[in-house]
């Protein structure tokens, strides 16, 4: 049992920050906050991503590349040109990789915008915090686990923000329903988005990428949004664009 609400939290959470840091507020810049706040969600993502940590930087300059190549050969994760899901995200994880290392020439339009904390960042990115944090994650599946197979789900611990990519990247693109008729394959995954918060809207954000609401019908829920507008109420962080309700096309 604790077992399962380790993992189903560190999934949440994971799901959480990547969706409201690293996409809404990193690529897009769908909510503003000081800087004393963003420094805070910053080393709140470092905190729950551990292993897996994501550069914020290196994830909005692909993300935004995604954006402008959505299903072309010039997208950096597109399901239609790829056989299966593992070599899509290899293909991803060493264009991510070049991003971080700066030895890659992304578009000038890419860049800027996001939140950058080199201190911090050569830290999280370094081998030995993500070998200190998936140590960690094993010492408390030592401590916690009461049978031999719930240590199957700790590799994915380790690689949670992959695993989460992947399941955007590929489901996102490949299966469900579409509201939009958008120029990519982007699709709409689930109605209620309880496994990736959100991020499977796929089809409603291509459609209008800078809306922070990702449901577009009445029976669609974005959880994400809802933490994010439980946030602002505290004033916190600051919505930049109107989230007032869109009708879809369908
Ligand atoms: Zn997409
Ligand atoms: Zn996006």
């Amino acid at each position: 049992m604790a077992i399962l609400v380790l993992f189903v939290g560190h999934w949440l959470l994971s799901a959480f920050f990547q969706s409201s840091f690293h996409h809404r507020y990193a690529s897009h810049r769908m909510f503003s906050m000081s800087r004393r706040a963003e420094r805070i969600f910053h080393v709140l993502t470092y905190a729950v991503q551990g292993s897996s940590y994501l550069s914020p930087r290196a994830y909005a300059i692909l993300h935004r590349e995604h954006h402008a190549y959505s299903d072309t050969a010039r997208d950096p994760h597109s399901p239609g040109f790829f056989s299966n899901v593992l070599s899509m995200m290899w293909t991803t994880a060493i264009r991510y990789a070049a991003h971080l290392g700066r030895t890659s020439s992304p578009e000038s339009r890419f860049l800027g915008g996001y939140p950058e904390w080199p201190a911090l960042e050569r830290i999280a990115s370094a081998w030995t915090s993500r070998l200190a944090w998936g140590t960690a994650y094993g010492l408390l599946y030592v401590w916690l686990a009461t049978a031999w197979w719930q240590f199957l789900l700790l590799p994915v611990h380790w690689v949670m923000g992959p695993v989460h990519g992947a399941i955007v990247n590929w489901c996102g693109h490949r299966y469900g329903y579409r509201n939009f008729g958008t120029a990519d394959a982007s699709r709409n995954s689930l109605p209620f988005d309880f496994v990736m918060l959100g991020e499977l809207f796929q089809n409603n954000h291509h459609h209008a990428a800078g809306r922070a609401d990702f449901a577009a019908r009445r029976f669609e829920w974005d959880p994400t949004h809802t933490v994010l507008r439980l946030i602002a109420r505290t004033g916190a962080i600051q919505f930049r664009h109107d989230t007032a309700a869109l009708s879809a096309a369908a």
